[in-house]
């Protein structure tokens, strides 16, 4: 793998941001920014030698500045939901910093994902770095987050995940990449074929919160367990209630239980999710030609998908303007809201102990 460092601008706080081109034999390339460790471009080249992106993006700094959609983007310290913007943690509460309505979504206000990290180039991967201050967005201890990324000749990205903190904290990273194996600027995802490994998903509320409850795909519109199109979501004639979820989401944006962490009637089972920490294959996609699958591995008991119901005007790399299901986001995580739900499990990090996870995306050509 070779690995390239290009400048990309400078933040309004005058930090100097690169770009990390890392490219395999097959002429693969994942480029990554040291804002927000985001992956800002995934390219492929097949056999004709055409070039195709297939992450949705930006151009230029300022827009990963100013955006809200988590291009790309390293969610920290905790992805996803937080109810009412508080968690309790040896017996004190804590206050975060709201940042959608009264909730705290994605780590708050000027999360991970809106920071400058460290970078060390490897001779097979880049580490990239940061220390989050104690009481950042209202998160007690100071955490350090390491993220390696790599690619191998096999088409697989890995993300390595490592975190610390100096005070018992929480510690919930995911990636937030939009994939769509068309061309980040194609036609929307709804015609590429989903599948996922978990027989229960997450409902939730109108403000996306867990409702506690875990429930079973069958005989709703989030039975993946067999691939098929995503549009199908809006076709289902399942029962009334569950096309009310989709609809209220305006597609999928919910959390799946995967079936490697023994979830079900028992919810997890915590020893074993934490000695064994294997990464298994936890969903993929792949695109209506058939010509590209995108596998999603991860050690996470939780996968959030997205299949990007809002972003509709996002104006995106090249000029390109998003529209609503250009990309669907796979994100491994623990499950939203888990610290204030006492039958998940939690991401509590314990001050003095390590957090690690991996996740991997890999890419197969012609399936
Ligand atoms: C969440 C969505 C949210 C989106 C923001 C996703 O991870 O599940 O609810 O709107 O991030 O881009």
């Amino acid at each position: 793998m070779k690995i390239e460092k290009f400048p990309f601008g400078m933040t309004k706080y005058g930090e100097d941001v690169y770009k990390f081109s890392l490219s395999n034999k097959k002429k693969t390339r994942l480029e990554i920014i040291n804002y927000g460790a985001s992956i800002i471009s995934f390219i492929l080249e097949d056999q004709d030698g055409n070039c195709k992106d297939i992450v949705l993006g930006y151009d230029k700094l300022i827009d990963y500045e100013k955006g809200e959609k988590y291009f790309g983007a390293t969610i920290g310290r905790y992805a996803n939901r937080i109810k009412d913007s508080q968690f309790q943690l040896n017996g004190k509460t804590y206050k975060l910093n709201p940042n959608e309505g009264k909730n705290q979504l994605h780590g708050g206000n000027r999360g991970f994902q809106k920071r400058v990290w460290d970078y060390e180039i490897k001779d097979e991967s880049i580490i990239f770095k940061y220390i989050s201050e104690d009481g950042e967005e209202g998160y007690p201890g100071t955490c350090t987050l390491e993220v390696e990324y790599s690619l191998n000749d096999e088409d697989e990205v890995h993300i390595n995940y490592t975190g610390s903190s100096d005070k018992d904290t929480l510690l919930n990273p995911t990636s937030h990449s939009y994939f769509n194996l068309d061309g980040h600027d194609r036609v929307g995802i709804l015609d590429h074929y989903l599948e996922i490994d978990a027989n229960y998903y997450l409902p939730k509320d109108g403000e996306g919160i867990p409702l506690g409850e875990v429930r079973s795909v069958k005989d709703t519109p989030f039975d993946f367990r067999k691939s098929k199109k995503i549009n199908t979501i809006f076709q289902s004639n399942d029962e009334e209630k569950n096309n009310e979820e989709i609809k209220e989401s305006k597609g999928i944006d919910h959390n799946f239980c995967l079936n490697s962490g023994d979830l079900g009637n028992s919810y997890f089972d915590e020893e074993k999710v934490f000695e064994e920490k294997i990464v298994k294959l936890a969903a993929s996609i792949y695109n209506s030609h058939k010509t590209l699958k995108l596998l999603c591995y991860t050690d996470l008991p939780g996968l959030q998908v997205y299949t990007g119901n809002f972003i509709q005007g996002e104006r995106g790399k090249y000029g390109v303007i998003y529209s609503d299901y250009s990309g669907i986001a796979l994100e491994p995580q623990f499950y939203p809201n888990s610290i204030n739900e006492e039958n998940f499990q939690s991401p509590i990090l314990k001050a003095g102990e390590t957090f690690t996870s991996t996740t991997i995306y890999k890419l197969i050509k012609k399936i």
